[in-house]
């Protein structure tokens, strides 16, 4: 059994707007609760709507954004009890790769300056191992060395992608977060960038945390994967088990979207209703006001997860045992 690399316990994220109604300031409960356990190794996604709060929770486990409450480790370190060399070496070791490659490499930089940054601010190296660093992380990512010279504009924007990433294994992390590495770019360049974070895990020995929206990336790459709604994870558990027997009724909707990929052949689910804003949550089970199951007691209480069964747990009243 891998050991854990990563454990979310409780974690809230709340933000305040500037203005709201009235013009008041509004708070966004963005990530509600949430618990999970990433092992050392696996590639674990998080699924759901736009909005949902996932690429909050990811930003939040790399400290890019303040927590309301709730803690989370690191190889059984709390991240926030950590010493200043203890949070240097995490964030060396837990690395991001955003969405859009575009917006995320400087465009007045060359490539050779993008990739040895990392390495003159947290490391001694000299100019020498640099350069041979950064050549061999350039073969991991199918790129070569005429690249240095060149600047993002001058490339594809799956190229950057593979740039974005080279940049992120440049301190040999063992964890990376990727939001969305495959949407920005061309249908025909997604598979190629996705087949890359298979190798990388193999080949790096990296964990990877998964954050889309893209179920078909989700089934081809990952091991197992957490479904959230309005800033909760509502079922989590093996892709496979998930995706084959969804529980929750906003994953049966959520899944029943794209039958040839989940090759579950339920009928398509239309959900009734609108999300609701995160700035005035349902009180409840969060999904009640879409849910077609929704009972009196989901208006009231909060259901919590229940191991339904070994690796797969559901929250909601339904499978309370
Ligand atoms: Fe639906 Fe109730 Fe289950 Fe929530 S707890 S998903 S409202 S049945």
């Amino acid at each position: 059994m891998s050991e854990d690399l990563i454990k979310v316990r409780g974690l809230n994220v709340t933000y305040k707007t500037s203005k709201g109604v009235f013009g008041k300031p509004t708070n966004i409960y963005a990530v509600n609760g949430v618990s999970l356990t990433i092992k050392q190794g696996e590639i674990f996604a998080v699924a759901g709507e736009s909005g949902c709060g996932k690429s909050t929770l990811a930003k939040a486990i790399l400290q890019l954004v303040p927590t309301a409450s709730g803690e989370i480790f690191f190889k059984n370190q709390n991240i926030f009890k950590m010493t200043k060399p203890e949070l240097k070496n995490y964030k060396q070791k837990a690395q991001m790769v955003f969405q859009n490659p575009y917006s995320s490499l400087n465009p007045k930089m060359t490539i050779f300056e993008t990739l040895a940054e990392p390495l003159k601010i947290n490391t001694d190296l000299g100019i020498c191992d640099i350069e041979k660093t950064i050549k061999e992380k350039l073969i991991l990512t199918g790129l070569d060395e005429s690249c240095l010279k060149m600047y993002p504009h001058e490339f594809s924007g799956g190229q950057r992608q593979r740039i974005a990433i080279t940049r992120a294994l440049m301190l040999n992390p063992e964890f990376i977060l990727a939001d969305e590495p495959v949407s920005a770019l061309d249908v025909s360049i997604q598979a190629q960038i996705i087949n890359l974070i298979k190798e990388l895990k193999e080949k790096c020995n990296l964990t990877f945390l998964l954050i889309t929206h893209d179920l078909s990336v989700i089934k081809y790459l990952a091991d197992r994967v957490a479904v959230m709604y309005l800033g909760e994870i509502v079922e989590y558990g093996l892709t496979e088990k998930i995706f084959k027997t969804p529980k929750h009724p906003y994953t049966k909707a959520l899944l029943s979207s794209a039958p040839q990929i989940t090759k579950n052949n339920s009928e398509k689910i239309i959900l009734k209703g609108d999300l609701p804003s995160p700035a005035n949550l349902p009180d409840g089970c969060k999904f009640h006001t879409r849910c077609p199951y929704a009972m009196e007691k989901c208006r009231q209480q909060v259901p919590f997860g229940t191991e339904i069964s070994p690796a797969h747990t559901v929250r909601c009243f339904l499978y309370d045992s």
